[in-house]
């Protein structure tokens, strides 16, 4: 009991303690700069707030040159068509979002288009579900997207996209969003990138940059070609390396 008291003593000492120093340090600033300059300071604070909440919800811009870029992509893959990339980016957005959101693969592992990405969100995922976070992405909608850089190099090609999106955004371990953007509509960028294999042969000096997991047990695969998973024995279905495929995302906007 004597140990309880004491303890609640304590504690309300401190609270007592950090009270005073703050009353001093608010009287301090006061006498130095004046009431009007207090109004003006704590103005100050509000117009930020005003300012961050405008920066949040305001539609960003696509960074890209897309006219310029596509031709030399045609040059190279004759039947290259942009729309088709860019409706293969929101597509594979919105599997991610949701995986998140589900917290589960399941939806996803079979899904042809995100066999680079698979280990990348199935990690993602773990994380999450340890760290208990609930994250949402609500009302999804995609603006723009624009054709940022192109490579072609030792047997792939590398497309990189910008998408502009807005959406009502929830995450539970993000202090900023539930104390300044509550009930706001988030609206951010993402930076996409799809490699297509042209040269295998050549593209296996980089192999492992983009490694295919195995859909049952999660082991590398080492072959690109049909087969069984050396691990698990799960058969593999040859994978079409003609094809964009995305190997990596990510949002170009995370402090707000
Ligand atoms: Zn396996």
């Amino acid at each position: 009991m004597g140990f309880v008291l004491g303890f609640l003593g304590a504690c309300l000492g401190i609270v007592a303690g950090i009270g005073i120093i703050a009353f001093v340090i608010y009287a301090k600033v006061r006498s130095v700069v004046g009431p009007v300059g207090m109004k003006e300071i704590k103005e100050a604070a509000k117009n930020m707030k005003d300012l961050k909440r405008e920066e949040y919800t305001r539609e960003k811009n696509v960074g890209g040159i897309t006219k310029l870029i596509e031709s030399s992509i045609i040059r190279d893959f004759g039947d290259f068509n942009k729309d088709f990339l860019y409706s293969k980016a929101e597509k594979n957005l919105m599997s991610i979002f949701n995986a998140i959101e589900d917290k589960s693969v399941e939806k996803i592992k079979n899904d042809n288009d995100l066999i680079y990405m698979y280990s990348t969100i199935r990690d993602k995922v773990q994380d999450i579900k340890n760290n208990n976070i609930t994250i949402k992405y609500d009302n999804v909608q995609f603006h723009r997207h624009a054709i940022k850089d192109y490579s072609k190099t030792d047997g792939k090609a590398t497309i990189t996209l910008s998408s502009t999106v807005g959406y009502n955004y929830i995450n539970d371990s993000d202090k900023n969003v539930k104390k300044y953007y509550s009930g706001l509509k988030r609206e951010t960028r993402y930076t996409t990138k799809f490699v297509y294999v042209y040269d295998e042969t050549k593209f296996k000096y980089n192999q492992k940059a983009y490694m295919i997991s195995c859909p049952n047990c999660g082991a590398p695969l080492n072959k690109f070609g049909a087969g069984n998973c050396e691990y698990c024995g799960t058969y593999i279905k040859p994978i079409n390396l003609k094809n964009w495929y995305m190997v990596s995302y990510d949002e170009d906007y995370k402090n707000f």
